[in-house]
């Protein structure tokens, strides 16, 4: 059996792991469980899956009742580097994932990362850990996974890689509108339900940038070779186009059980009944279009910023978790997402090469800046 951590069990990522872990029974051991919040969810699942180890914030009480069922409270670092844990479902979101990340990395584990944040803040340090035939990265969002799965069986003579965005909830919206949108609009993402940080990436497109920024570190394409094409279906997850033009796409139904399941069994791939299948008769049409700049200004923003390098994407990673932050407990509106985040860091004075706390430092920095601009 392998060996699983899931951190940031109670999240969205976290329960379609265990979903999918508990469809195939004699598979997996969960080993060690993590979530910020939610303790409730948490027990349910301790109780359910029975791990060795459990970290998670609780009062004394509640932390006790965890510890009668048999497992063993600890840090998200240490529970990444049990020896008898092979793979860490990395699903815990924005800059909290990055230091269990790199930790599980130097350890050896293999991870299985939902947490685009870890790659957009510490992509060089990462890149270093993808050097081998046996991967220690298996990426589980959708695009990244399409893209690996697209790349699977290739020389890696890539011509171009083509990320798809749904576009998010307002695609559609007229943008004289986009000022007055509403945290809850903005959270009902048309294709993907998601938790609320990345759902709120989702309507910026900062999300889809995140992704560009993935994939380029992640699969060692030049940024200038990295498109990005608005496909509202959700279909087409990403395609790659090779030098002699062919051009592959990973197509299914949205939902994230698929690309889990895909990093948790990788290489094999698995007959698994609970998952929806693809019809193209009764899916309809498949259309595209290209992004539009000013309905989605944080697209060439963060990439623009990302490119230069050291901490820059670092202090982006942070500055927009603080705007996201600012915007869903309404401080700031939809359009000033862009706005503080540009405003805050525009003064950064980056690490080239930077270490991780060198990254840390960056996006604590970050965000004082965004609480400076918002005048907290
Ligand atoms: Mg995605």
């Amino acid at each position: 059996m392998k060996g699983v951590a899931v951190l940031g069990s109670t999240g969205s990522i976290g329960r379609q792991t265990l979903d999918v872990a508990q469809s195939f029974p004699g598979e997996f051991r969960i080993l060690g469980l993590a979530a910020r919040s939610s303790l409730r969810l948490i027990s349910e699942q301790v109780r359910k899956f029975r791990p060795l180890l459990v970290s998670c914030q609780g009062s004394p009480e509640e932390i006790a009742g965890l510890l009668e069922l048999g497992c063993r409270p600890c840090s998200m670092e240490e529970m990444v580097c049990h020896p008898s844990v092979d793979l860490v479902m990395m699903a815990i979101v924005g800059e909290a994932g990055l230091m269990p990340t790199l930790a599980a990395l130097q350890a050896g584990k293999r991870v299985a990362l939902a947490n685009k944040e870890a790659v957009v803040m510490a992509g060089e340090l990462i890149a270093t850990y993808l050097q081998s035939d046996n991967p220690a990265i298996l990426p589980v969002d959708s695009e990244p996974s399409a893209i690996w799965q697209c790349l699977r069986g290739e020389d890696r003579e890539v011509a171009r890689l083509i990320i798809t965005a749904s576009g998010g909830p307002f695609r559609q919206r007229p943008l004289k509108e986009l000022a007055q949108v509403t945290p809850q609009e903005a959270l009902r993402h048309p294709t993907w339900n998601m938790g609320p940080k990345i759902t709120i990436d989702s309507a910026t497109l900062m999300n889809k940038a995140f992704e560009v920024i993935e994939a380029h570190w992640l699969f060692g394409v030049p940024w200038d070779k990295i498109e990005v094409v608005v496909h509202p279906q959700s279909i087409i997850h990403s395609m790659v186009e090779f030098v002699d033009g062919s051009v592959k796409a990973q197509m299914s139904l949205p939902d994230m059980r698929l690309p889990i399941q895909y990093a948790l069994f990788y290489p094999k791939r698995m007959k698994n009944g609970s998952l929806p299948r693809f019809d193209p008769i009764s899916s309809g049409s498949l259309s595209f279009e290209s992004l539009d700049p000013d309905r989605y200004p944080c697209f060439q923003l963060a990439l623009d910023i990302a490119m230069r390098g050291g901490t820059w994407p670092a202090a982006l990673s942070a500055a927009d978790e603080a705007a996201v932050e600012l915007f869903l407990s309404k401080r700031i509106g939809f359009l000033e997402i862009p706005l503080v985040i540009q405003q805050a860091i525009k003064g950064h004075q980056p690490v080239m090469n930077p270490s991780g706390s060198d990254i840390l430092n960056a996006a604590a920095w970050a965000r004082e800046q965004v609480n400076a601009v918002v005048g907290r």
